[in-house]
């Protein structure tokens, strides 16, 4: 019998260069997958991300390597089959993510319900997503920020050594509320000087201030801090979650580095367990992967879904977004189809 799992990789341009303070990329390569029972179809998507070891070509090694474990499966037990690829293979979250996602789909669709409804998550609770502004000259920065004008909240990266020449910029342009991320970009004094000054700008929070690695320094950083520190880059999986309430006041889950809705669930449960606030936030990816995000949406404090809107073009019909609030339908599953028959 043939693995009801079939994969293939989408080269998707993006919109402008996105520069965070890692590098500089002009495009994005994501693993499509589909999972085909009674009829019915799932997708999902992985957007393998290197900082966590993972490529377009991992996954597609990883996918090769799972799809005999959806054979001869009764995949409406999806919480089954999810044990079953973590036993069959060590870490590739963002594989396991797209046939995660691809299976709530698939359940949602043989149920007839959308994956909220299955998870018992009211839709109307959608905090509003903030649009994220990647490192650039301020003639892009310009661009960017009229782009994002109807969403309330900006995500401005820095860490890249011109952060308040990056900040003012912005800051200029425009009143939104602005969060940032440093992306591990600053040395503990680094990071104090700057949370200083930007706690007098109008910023909510900060994102992953320090190296993941330097635990010492976030503990000392989150004593002194006058804004929210959010672990970002610190966290993959729950069991992560209980050593970062001493470094940081929040975390950041997203379905690529969890290796999908099951472990996010537990990572969300495992943050309120231990006091922390929880943000919600992606990779990019395309409007299916963020469609799953919006399901969970509901159940988090901050929101950042916005990767398929930094896309030059979304191959799928992603939920619209009003207001900075993704729109969930009542379609089935993830409520999303490809644009062009795949
Ligand atoms: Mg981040």
């Amino acid at each position: 019998m043939p693995s009801p799992l079939s994969f293939r990789t989408v080269e998707l341009p993006l919109r402008h260069a996105w520069t965070i303070s890692r590098g500089t990329s002009t495009v994005k390569r994501n693993v499509f997958v589909e999972v085909r029972s009674g009829g019915h179809v799932g997708y999902g998507e992985a957007a393998p991300n290197v900082r966590y070891g993972e490529s377009w070509e991992s996954v597609e090694a990883a996918l090769q390597k799972l799809a005999p474990v959806l054979e001869g499966r009764d995949l409406r037990y999806f919480r089954d089959v999810s044990e079953a690829l973590d036993a069959a293979l060590q870490d590739n979250p963002a594989a396991k993510a797209a046939v995660d996602l691809a299976l709530h789909d698939l359940a949602g669709k043989v149920m007839g319900v959308p994956l909220y409804r299955m998870l018992g998550v009211d839709p109307t609770r959608q905090p509003v997503t903030s649009m994220s502004i990647g490192i650039d000259v301020p003639e892009v920065l310009a661009v960017k920020v009229r782009e994002a004008a109807d969403f309330p909240v900006l995500k401005v990266k820095l860490g890249s050594g011109q952060d308040r020449e990056v900040f003012s910029t912005v800051r200029a342009l425009t009143s939104q509320t602005i969060r940032v991320d440093a992306n591990e970009g600053w040395t503990p004094e680094e990071a104090l000087a700057h949370i200083q000054w930007l706690s007098t700008q109008g910023v909510e929070l900060v994102e992953q201030p320090l190296p993941a690695a330097d635990v010492e320094g976030a503990k000392w950083l989150r004593a002194r801090s006058p804004l929210p520190l959010v672990a970002d880059e610190s966290l993959t999986k729950a069991s992560d979650v209980p050593k970062l309430a001493e470094g940081f006041h929040g975390i950041n889950v997203k379905l690529q580095k969890s290796g999908g809705i099951r472990e996010a669930l537990r990572i969300i449960e495992t943050a309120r367990a231990c006091g922390l606030k929880v943000m919600l936030g992606c990779m990019v990816e395309t409007g299916l992967g963020i469609a799953a995000g919006a399901h969970l949406a509901p159940l988090v404090d901050w929101v950042d879904l916005d990767g398929n809107l930094l896309l030059a073009e979304d191959p799928y019909r992603a939920h619209p977004v009003v207001g900075g609030r993704i729109q969930l339908g009542d379609g089935p599953g993830l409520g999303v189809e490809p644009r062009a028959a795949p």
